[in-house]
């Protein structure tokens, strides 16, 4: 069993995280990610892209209401989590993207999830942030998205 101190000394305090690390006020709303093409603007049946404000697929007819109803309660904790980074609240800010997270695993939702989780103490929930975002970008590039 590894003993936490044969460990190298982790810095507490680390560089405030970088302009792109998390989303500016501005970009909060903006649900599209530069090189992460949207998986949110198809149809999870068919694969028809989703048209804005649809509550159905117009080919194959699918209901998307359930969908857009947890798209939307994953963005508003994701902003919520958002506010509290930056506020330095970061184990608030991760436990709401924590949630954010299962509603929806995405990029965006997990580099906070990561970030938040380092800065609050909290080492392994980061890395497996971090795992499962790499995993996501993997599977992202492997079906050519
Ligand atoms: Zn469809």
């Amino acid at each position: 069993m590894e003993h936490p101190s044969s460990r190298p000394p982790l810095q507490s305090a680390g560089p405030p995280p970088s302009a792109e690390s998390v989303p500016r006020r501005e970009d909060e709303g903006n649900s599209s990610d530069a090189g992460f093409p949207d998986r949110r603007l198809r149809c999870p049946t068919c694969r028809a892209r989703r048209r804005a404000k649809e509550e159905s697929c117009y080919r194959c007819g699918t209901d998307l209401r359930l969908l857009i109803a947890i798209e939307s309660r994953a963005d508003r904790l994701y902003r919520a989590a958002c506010r509290a980074y930056r506020s330095g609240f970061f184990r608030t800010a991760a436990s709401r993207a924590a949630v954010a997270v299962r509603l929806e695993a995405r990029e965006e939702f997990l580099r906070l999830l990561s970030i938040s989780a380092v800065r609050a103490g909290d080492y392994r929930g980061g890395v497996l942030a971090a795992r499962r975002l790499i995993f996501l970008r993997r599977a992202a590039g492997a079906l050519g998205e």
